[in-house]
C-alpha cells in the first residue's frame, strides 16, 4: 500500500483473525471504512498453512481457568464449540468450499508416559457439563481406528472436524471484499505511531484510524508490550504423495483428526486428494520473535518429520515425501 488513507478502522494482519474481524465490524458497521494491511497474501501465515483440525478450546480447559477463572472459562469453550457450526454455516452461504468433513477425532498417546493425560482434563469438562462429546476407547480400539500399532491408548472426540486451511482464508477473504473491505496484500506494516488517532505505516504509505486491531498473530510479538508474552515456536508438516489406497488400509484416519499428548504435539490427518498430512510439534524457536525463514520455507528438519510419519505408519513403506513449504 501506498499513499495517504484514513479509515474506521484498519486492521493488521490477514489471517483468520484479521478477516473474520473484517468481516464481524461490517456488520456491526454496515457504512464504516475498513482497510486490512496484510504484509504476504490473506492466509499465507500460519491460517493458510496449519493442520486444518477443527477442534473447540475443550483441552485448553485448565490453562484457560487458571487465567480467566471457571465461569468465563466454560462460556468460552461453549463459543468455540459454536464457532465451528458457524465456520460450516459460514462456507455454505458463501460457498466456499474449504473441504469441511466433522467425523471426530482422537487424542492418543504412543508412550506409557503420556498415557491417560487427558483423562483429568476429559474428567474436569465432564463434571462441568462439557464432556458430552468425549468416548473413552480400549488401547485395542485405538490401534484399529488409527491403523498404527505405536499407541497405546486414546480417547475419541466426537465434535472434531478438519477443514482445508487455505480455502477457507481465501474464501474469508473473498467475502470480505465482497462486502467492500479494502485489503491491501504486500503491504507490510512496519510502524504504529500511538496517539489518540493512531496511524499505521508501511512501505511508502499510511493509514489513519482512531481504532486499530492488530491481528498479526505471532509477529504482535515484534511489539514491546508482547515481546515478553509471546514465544514463536515452530511446528513442521509434511504431505506425502497421493495414496487414497493405501490410507484406505488405515483403519478409520480418513475420517478422523488424530493428535498425540506430547507437549509439542504431533497431529495428523488425510487430505481431500488422498496424501497424508503429517504434522510434527515443537521445532525451531524464534528467540523474541524474530520470525526468520526457518518458519516459511521447506522445513529444516525434513528427515526427523519423516522418520516420526515412518515410525508410526512403517507399513506405508514411504521412500518418498513432498515437503510443504
Ligand atoms: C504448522 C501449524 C499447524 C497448526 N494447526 C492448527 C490446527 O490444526 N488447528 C487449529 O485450530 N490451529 C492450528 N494452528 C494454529 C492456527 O493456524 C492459528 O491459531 C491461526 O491461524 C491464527 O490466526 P491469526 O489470524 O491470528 O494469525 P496468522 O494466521 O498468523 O495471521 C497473521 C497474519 O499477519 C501477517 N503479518 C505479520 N506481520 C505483519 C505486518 N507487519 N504487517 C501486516 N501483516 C503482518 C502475517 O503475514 C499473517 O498473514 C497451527 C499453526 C501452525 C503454525
Amino acid at each position: 500500500m501506498r499513499g495517504d488513507y484514513s479509515a474506521d478502522v484498519v486492521i493488521v494482519g490477514g489471517g483468520y483473525t484479521g478477516l473474520w474481524a473484517a468481516l464481524r465490524v461490517r456488520e456491526l458497521e454496515p457504512a464504516s471504512r475498513i482497510i486490512l494491511l496484510e504484509a504476504d497474501i490473506c492466509g499465507g501465515g500460519p491460517s493458510g498453512r496449519n493442520g486444518g483440525f477443527m477442534d473447540p478450546w475443550r483441552v485448553k480447559y485448565f490453562a484457560m481457568k487458571a487465567i480467566m477463572g471457571s465461569e468465563e472459562t466454560i462460556r468460552a469453550i461453549r463459543l468455540s464449540v459454536r464457532a465451528l457450526d458457524e465456520i460450516i454455516d459460514f462456507c455454505s452461504e458463501h460457498e466456499i468450499d474449504a473441504q469441511i468433513t466433522r467425523g471426530g477425532g482422537l487424542w492418543v498417546s504412543s508412550s506409557h508416559a503420556t498415557e491417560n493425560t487427558w483423562a483429568p482434563t476429559v474428567e474436569a469438562l465432564r463434571s462441568v457439563g462439557l464432556g458430552e462429546n468425549y468416548r473413552d476407547v480400549s488401547a485395542e480400539e485405538v490401534v484399529e481406528l488409527t491403523g498404527s500399532s505405536r499407541y497405546v491408548g486414546g480417547v475419541f472426540d466426537a465434535e472434531r472436524g478438519k477443514a482445508q486451511p487455505a480455502l477457507l482464508a481465501r474464501g474469508l477473504r473473498r467475502v470480505a471484499l465482497e462486502n467492500g473491505v479494502e485489503i491491501f496484500e504486500n503491504s507490510p506494516v512496519t510502524r504504529l505511531e500511538r496517539g489518540s488517532t493512531p496511524i499505521v505505516h508501511t512501505e511508502g504509505g499510511r493509514v489513519r484510524s482512531s481504532r486499530v486491531i492488530l491481528a498479526a498473530g505471532a509477529w504482535l510479538g515484534q511489539l514491546h508490550e508482547l515481546r515478553n508474552a509471546i514465544a514463536v515456536v515452530g511446528s513442521d508438516m509434511i504431505a506425502t504423495e497421493r495414496m487414497p489406497e493405501r490410507l484406505a488400509d488405515l483403519g478409520d484416519i480418513d475420517r478422523l483428526v488424530i493428535s498425540d499428548s506430547r507437549m509439542m504435539v504431533n497431529y495428523y490427518r488425510t487430505t481431500a486428494d488422498g496424501r497424508l498430512a503429517w504434522g510434527f510439534g515443537g521445532g525451531s524457536l524464534d528467540f523474541g520473535a524474530r520470525i526468520g525463514e526457518n518458519m516459511h520455507s521447506i522445513s529444516p528438519r525434513p528427515a526427523a518429520v519423516a522418520a516420526s510419519l515412518e515410525y508410526h505408519y512403517p507399513q506405508l513403506g514411504l521412500l518418498k515425501v513432498r515437503l510443504s513449504p
